[in-house]
């Protein structure tokens, strides 16, 4: 099931509603974050550890 985390721009509030629960303005879908290049190796670690054992 994805999760579609919504923001609204005027309270900084992280929300799955259509609007703000706050003020009511419609929020709008927040941009996927990019991936860290240290979460990426960890990542890339976990999966070899993964295959070697
Ligand atoms: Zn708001």
């Amino acid at each position: 099931m994805r999760s579609k985390i919504k923001k609204c721009r005027n309270c900084d509030l992280y929300t799955l509603k259509e609007n703000c629960p706050i003020c009511g303005a419609p929020t709008h879908q927040t941009k996927p974050a990019r991936f860290s290049p240290e979460d990426r190796y960890g990542r890339y670690r976990r999966a070899l550890r993964q295959e070697s054992e």
